[in-house]
């Protein structure tokens, strides 16, 4: 947890070891447990994966000491760089596309990092461009690549994963996590199946994304509201795993939506979109194992909850629907 009972000596050491709570739409017979990662000292998951992979690259030299990270992201992989950049002498440079929340923006300008947007048309895509680019320009510079590289899967293998398997003492019969690169699903579903074969595994995505493609179905692509999970062009995801993975399960902005403020109101979380969709997801996965639909081997589904709504307020996150910007 991180209620940490002796002083710490630098604000990385409170990455992780976050929150594991219960969401009391679930029934009874199969709660459901969410990982709440706003603990986090950026406020997100994607804190851990910041740590973890600028002292990787360190470790293996192939980030020479000060040098530069440049990063393509939507935003909290940028802060939770940014944070282990500043602390550990590197730095960091994110390339942004413009639809991405200012508040993002505004907390990665001020832990240090350059920002860069591109055009929101061009989307993960032309940012991961850009980002190639801009490495070549510098001799110290390295490209994390969170979309491509292990180290954000392992990030999860080796933390949140066992957290997870810990603090339910092994009864997880299903992981329930939503996608954006995958890698938090990745690395969670890897270390509770080493665990447990038979843990039942659900990837969550925005209707109107293609993750289910690799599933062998055939989504419609549309624009979603929801922020930081879903894909446009599975050929990016590169850390997804069909095998790791049992379903892709679709959720609509309107169910997500309605989720965030229930979450607020009757559980006193103040999570953002993803989570909602998590959320949504994970209870609906509860009910099936509870009615026989999902033999999974405990009565338990953990799920992750990725960030705080405080983040998207400037977007209306809890206005009505049509004013949410998304
Ligand atoms: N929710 C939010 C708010 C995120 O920023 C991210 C990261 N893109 C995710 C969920 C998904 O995490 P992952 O990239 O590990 O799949």
């Amino acid at each position: 947890m991180t209620t940490h009972r002796e002083p710490l000596d630098s604000v990385l050491e409170t990455v992780g070891r976050t929150p594991l709570v219960r969401v009391h739409a679930a029934p009874d017979a199969v709660p459901v447990y969410a990982k709440l990662e706003s603990f986090n000292p950026g406020a997100s998951v994607k804190d851990r994966i910041g740590r973890y992979m600028i002292e990787a690259m360190l470790d293996s030299g192939e980030l020479p000491e000060g040098g530069t990270v440049i990063e393509p992201t939507a935003g909290n992989t940028g802060i939770g760089l940014a944070i282990a950049a500043g602390q550990l002498g590197v730095d960091a440079v994110f390339v942004v596309p413009e639809r991405f929340s200012v508040e993002k923006q505004q907390l990665m300008d001020a832990l240090g990092a350059e920002i860069i947007n591109t055009p929101t048309e061009e989307g993960m895509g032309g940012a991961i461009d850009r980002a190639q680019q801009l490495a070549e320009e510098l001799d110290d510079a390295v490209v994390p690549q969170q979309f491509a590289n292990p180290l954000n899967t392992e990030a999860h293998y080796e933390t949140t994963g066992p957290e997870i398997w810990e603090a339910l003492d092994g009864e997880v019969g299903a992981v329930v996590a939503g996608c954006g690169t995958a890698g938090t699903l990745m690395g969670i579903a890897r270390y509770v199946r080493e665990q447990e074969p038979g843990v039942h595994v659900t990837a969550v995505e925005p209707e109107g994304s293609m993750y289910s493609a690799f599933e062998g179905e055939d989504p419609v692509e549309g624009d979603y509201k929801m922020e930081g999970i879903g894909t446009h062009d599975p050929t990016t995801n590169e850390l997804f795993e069909p095998d790791l993975v049992d379903e892709v399960v679709q959720v609509a902005d309107r169910a997500a939506h309605r989720e965030t403020r229930r979450l607020a109101e009757e559980e006193g979380q103040l999570v953002a979109s993803s989570a909602a969709a998590a959320s949504v997801a994970a209870v609906a996965v509860a009910e099936r194992i509870r009615d026989g639909e999902i033999d999974a081997p405990h009565d338990a589904v953990a799920t992750v909850f990725p960030d705080s709504s405080e983040r998207y307020l400037s977007k209306g996150i809890y206005r009505s629907f049509e004013e949410w910007e998304g």
